[in-house]
């Protein structure tokens, strides 16, 4: 086996079908029967819509989404103090800005992915309890005493990581931790009025987000002083009490509610051995920004296609760069939920600063390749020929140009408005959408080529199945 992976989430669930594309064989284990039923995510961004599309499944994936218009920031007298709204025509991802979906949904797509391939086998009800390990490979230890061996594990499984806790890898507390109780009601009659927005309510007594879900599902969540964990819940009463300044019974069913204890949090290690982490297991936030998953799709297409290089021939000291890549990247995002949380949480009507907020798209840490205003970062995703690019480059390394070159890696002579945006004439992009190097002249571009090209060799190219 080449890689074990260990939870079904959307994470793990991602990385085996971005590993079974280019041919490696997989095993996920996942302790759970049935995929997690309560709330939880329900916006994307365009970088993770990206990632599906490397995935071969974004038609099934998008057939579950509505594009999202995107968030406000209210006071308790509903003034708005911050505008976050998103742009409603395709962005330079090549996708749009932002997407609501429900979460089952996606991760029945992408286990639904995993049927296509016969080098993948999904288990579940498999609770993976141990892990050892020794130069060339791993071995987990099932539940029922039985173990699997392979030439890597990805520890995909969520916030209580049980990996994390076996090799012994502590987490920073960043320094949130409250309790939030989490409704999904269905609405029986329309209520346009609720609106198309999320809305954060800013208010230091009652702070609140109300998200607009697909079809008749909206979303709230409030944070709750009642109860002492995630195992008290509010009763039924107590939930109508708490929505009654939106919606009462006659408007609605409720469809599913939780409570969560919302923190912030980064494992100080992502790599031990031939073990890495990702997604929850690796980070967590609170969901004011809907990015914890997002984070998570990321961290699956660093680590996919550098497993799948080095599975593929090349050095494995590729794999030492994920964990910096990605946690530096991941703070980012971590550090702006933190300001939004306070300001949902502190602020009183007159006391916030307004405006108008922008997505950020921070830079990966230092890694692989360069780092400045351009390398590291994401490049926009043009077409060529009316395909989108990373698709054409059948998910591997290419090169968008001013001008057209013989090189070994392919190279798309579009995206020509963001190349004179950034200065340069060409820009090597990464499997994963980020700009490995760039050129600023035909010479040097030919030789940013020679000096990646046997990387790229390594990338096995993307075939789907048929
Ligand atoms: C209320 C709420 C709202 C959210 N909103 C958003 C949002 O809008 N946008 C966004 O991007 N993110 C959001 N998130 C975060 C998002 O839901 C998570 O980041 C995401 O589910 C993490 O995916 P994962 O695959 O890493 O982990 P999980 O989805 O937690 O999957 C881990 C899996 O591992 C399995 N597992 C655990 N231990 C073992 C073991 N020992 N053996 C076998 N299997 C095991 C578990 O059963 C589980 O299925 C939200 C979260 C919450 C709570």
């Amino acid at each position: 086996m080449d890689v074990s992976i260990v939870g079904a989430g959307p994470v793990g669930l991602t990385i085996a079908n971005l590993l079974a594309l280019r041919g490696h064989s997989v095993e996920v284990f996942e302790k759970q029967q049935e995929a997690y039923n309560l709330p939880r995510a329900i916006h994307f961004d365009g970088e993770a819509m990206r990632v599906f599309q490397s995935t071969g499944l974004a038609d099934d994936v998008l057939k579950g989404t509505l594009v999202g218009k995107g968030m406000l920031f209210k006071d308790a007298s509903d003034n708005v103090l911050i505008d976050w709204s998103r742009g409603q025509e395709i962005g330079p991802m090549g996708w749009h800005e932002s997407y609501r979906f429900h979460q089952p949904s996606v991760e029945e797509t992408l286990a639904n992915g995993l049927k296509q391939f016969g080098n993948v086998t999904l288990r579940r009800g498999v609770e993976v309890t141990g892990v050892s390990q020794d130069e060339r490979s791993v071995t987990l230890t099932l539940a029922d005493g039985s173990q699997k061996t392979s030439k890597y594990v990805v520890a995909a499984d969520g916030t209580n990581s049980t990996l994390r806790h076996l090799l012994g890898i502590e987490t920073e507390d960043l320094g949130f931790d409250e309790r939030w109780v989490v409704v999904d009601a269905l609405l029986k009659k329309p209520r346009p009025d609720l609106g198309d927005y999320s809305v954060q309510f800013c208010d230091p007594i009652s702070p609140a987000t109300y998200v607009r879900g697909l079809d008749n599902r909206r979303r709230w969540e409030m944070r709750w002083a009642g109860g002492k964990g995630e195992a008290d819940r509010p009763s039924k009463d107590e939930l109508w009490g708490m929505l009654a300044r939106w919606i009462t019974p006659e408007d609605a069913d409720l469809e599913r509610d939780a409570v969560y204890q919302f923190r912030s949090a980064i494992a100080e290690k992502w790599k031990s051995g031939r073990v890495f982490l990702a997604g929850d297991a690796a980070h967590s936030m609170p969901p004011f920004m809907g990015q914890g998953m997002c984070a998570g799709i990321r961290d699956a297409a660093n680590l996919s296609w550098k497993l799948s290089a080095v599975l593929s021939g090349a050095k494995n000291d590729l794999l030492d760069s994920y964990a910096n890549e990605r946690a530096v990247n991941v703070r980012q995002f971590i550090d702006m939920t933190m300001r939004l949380g306070r300001l949902i949480n502190q602020t009183g009507a007159g006391k916030a600063p307004s405006g108008q907020m922008k997505s950020i798209w921070p830079s990966l840490g230092e890694g692989i390749g360069m780092r400045d205003e351009i390398a590291g970062h994401l490049v926009a995703q043009p077409t060529f020929d009316g395909v989108l690019t990373d698709t054409a480059s059948k998910h591997g390394f290419y090169v968008l140009a001013d001008q057209d070159f013989d090189a070994e890696i392919p190279v798309y002579t579009t995206g020509k408005e963001w190349l004179r945006e950034k200065g340069v004439f060409a820009v090597l992009v990464r499997p994963d959408g980020y700009a490995l190097a760039h050129a600023g002249n035909l010479i040097d571009a030919k030789k940013m080529v020679r000096d990646w090209q046997e990387l790229a060799a390594c990338v096995p190219k993307v075939t789907y199945p048929i």
